[in-house]
């Protein structure tokens, strides 16, 4: 991370429009004595260590993408919960320098604030006090070109890090679809100041599993509750309680076995409940449903 004061070395107050965007974030109004502001560099369009970079347009589309994303601090401070959001962003083109890929250097800068709390006191100065920090971020990106053929990465036999007629061959990350995360990392000693980002296909499948395992968990509740309604319904000397304690137990294919008998009993002992049925499916576009 690098921290970036204002010249003076003193205190950066927030200006009004730092404070229009930040409010566009925030639940309830803050003045410009409530936060405190600092911006990072969150990364770049050079070639990295797995020989892999963004191209410019995706370090745009990250900072759409991490507008709003609060970032997490390490060590001590993830304890106690202490986090800044980033409220602006902008791509900052750095022209003298040239990427490994030898073009213009540019960086997405990202602006974070965070409250002037008592709990964030201590933090802040440690911020102020120019700790030097790597910030990490976790997204997907929906390509990952070789940049010799254009194909898709690990599709040709061009080989990252590999030079063929003086270019080197890497993979380029495009078309970013979410940013999940983004935290600081401390940085070891020896290591030179730079962006450490957790990204591609891996991750991108990793943040799907856990939506669909979140999916998975939202199913599982409502099919439980829909069983332990059928069941109070088909017996009324059910213990309810009990039951749903066992149900808590059960999965799918018990569940929807359950689903299936107790529905079966439901519909036996209240008879409106096959005509509901048939209504469901006319409702679907059949319309033999209320024939007999
Ligand atoms: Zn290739």
């Amino acid at each position: 991370m690098e921290i970036q004061k204002n010249q003076s070395g003193q205190t950066k107050c927030v200006d009004m429009e730092d404070l229009e965007f930040i409010n566009r974030l925030a639940k309830t109004p803050l003045t410009a004595e409530e936060v405190y502001t600092f911006s990072v560099r969150l990364c770049d369009n050079e070639v990295d260590r797995d020989w892999e970079r963004f191209d410019e347009t995706a370090l745009s589309s990250l900072g759409d993408l991490l507008m709003g994303k609060s970032g997490i601090f390490d060590h001590q401070w993830s304890a106690e919960g202490q986090t800044a959001r980033i409220y602006r962003t902008e791509v900052v083109r750095e022209a003298a320098q040239v990427t490994a890929a030898g073009d213009g250097y540019c960086y997405l800068k990202g602006w974070a604030y965070l409250l002037r709390s008592e709990k964030n006191r201590d933090l802040i100065a440690e911020i102020e006090g120019g700790i030097k920090k790597e910030v990490s971020i976790g997204c997907s990106v929906a390509r990952s070109a070789c940049s010799i053929c254009g194909a898709e990465s690990g599709t040709c036999s061009h080989v990252r890090g590999e030079r063929y007629g003086g270019k080197l061959c890497f993979a380029e990350l495009r078309e970013p679809t979410d940013a999940y995360e983004w935290s600081f990392v401390a940085v070891p000693a020896q290591r030179n100041a730079g962006v450490l980002k957790r990204f591609g296909q891996e991750n991108g499948e990793l943040a799907q599993l856990k939506k669909q395992a979140e999916l998975g968990k939202k199913y599982l509740k409502q099919l439980r509750r829909e069983v332990v309604r059928l069941a109070m319904l088909a017996d009324d000397g059910l213990d309810g309680e009990t039951f749903a304690k066992a149900a808590e137990r059960l999965e799918e294919p018990e569940l929807l076995a359950l689903q299936q008998a107790y529905g079966a009993s439901v519909n036996k002992r209240f008879p409106a409940a096959p005509q509901l049925r048939n209504f469901a499916a006319a409702e679907q576009g059949d319309e033999t449903a209320f024939l007999v």
